[in-house]
């Protein structure tokens, strides 16, 4: 009779925890009929083990699951969404490339060993990591393309633990974005901000040092395309917010309506812009650096 490891069966039992109406359609264990014929951490081991689970995506916050999933000393590796994040490569994301993307659900391995099987570290998830990001990794698997927008992130300038003023409360509101709302945006880079920035920089397999210089920039700012009225997204979300540092006082909700325009409108009057109401190059660099 198989058992699932205990260590993943403690993991399971906080998620549930943290994210009690959770859907748990393509949530599983043990392996079908077609994980048999090949080797998966989904099969039995030899001590009748299952060393891996999987979670579904719906009603839980995957990027946080999975930066702290990252953080136990059992797991071996963490498949969501066309990334992996293996020990063997010191959790950086990478691609993945097997044929199930991993958009319905988050694959956990844990190591094969009797150590990993029985590890009594606790998780972490139902008590809560505050300050990790709920972000989506970046769509294309390298670094961030070389696009105008991450040509506007090397112009602007490097904050840090102890920096402060307009530019810190820019980094703030595009780490709420990323991450729900978790921080004041309050231009001061104290330690809340430097744990923000640091688990973010994790999540995107970029340098952990808590510095947002130009890479970290870029990948805060994501591709910011030309928005007008009608678009959603989370690129809308963050236009949004940097807007309301700018006073705006807009609802971030990723709908570009009627208040949005209007915001748009009156920073653009304000900065002796295009009045147009669109958000393109000239008014997201005015956005960030005024
Ligand atoms: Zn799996």
């Amino acid at each position: 009779m198989a058992v699932l490891a205990p260590s993943l069966a403690r993991a399971r039992t906080e998620i549930n925890s943290r994210w009690p109406r959770r859907d748990h359609s393509s949530d599983g264990w043990i392996g079908d009929p077609a994980h048999r014929t090949r080797p998966s951490d989904h099969n039995p081991n030899r001590r009748g083990v299952v060393d891996a689970i999987d979670i579904d995506v719906d009603g839980i916050n995957c990027a946080l699951l999975v930066a702290i999933l990252i953080t136990h000393p059992a797991v071996n590796y963490v498949i969501w969404n066309r990334r992996i994040w293996s020990r063997s490569r010191g959790f950086k994301v990478a691609r993945y490339t097997g044929s199930d993307p991993h958009t319905n659900h988050i694959h956990c391995s844990i190591l094969q060993t009797v150590a990993a099987e029985n590890h009594t570290a606790p998780w972490h998830i139902a008590t809560g990591v505050d300050v990790v990001p709920v972000v989506q990794p970046p769509t294309g698997g390298g670094p961030v393309e070389a696009t105008w927008a991450s040509r506007l992130a090397r112009a602007l300038p490097t904050v840090k633990s102890g920096s402060s003023g307009r530019t810190v409360r820019r980094v703030q509101a595009l780490l709420n974005v990323a991450s729900g709302p978790i921080l004041g945006e309050d231009g001061g880079f104290g330690p809340k901000t430097d744990a923000a920035a640091r688990a973010f920089q994790r999540v995107y397999g970029l340098t952990v040092d808590g510095v947002v210089g130009d890479h970290t920039w870029a990948a805060l700012l994501g591709k910011l395309p030309t928005l007008r009225h009608g678009a959603t997204g989370i690129e809308v979300r963050r236009l949004q917010s940097l807007l309301n540092v700018f006073n705006a006082g807009l609802r971030e909700d990723g709908v570009f309506g009627a208040g949005t325009e209007a915001a748009v409108r009156a920073f653009q009057t304000r900065y002796a812009l295009g009045r147009d109401g669109v958000a393109g190059p000239i008014t997201y660099t005015a956005l960030l650096t005024r």
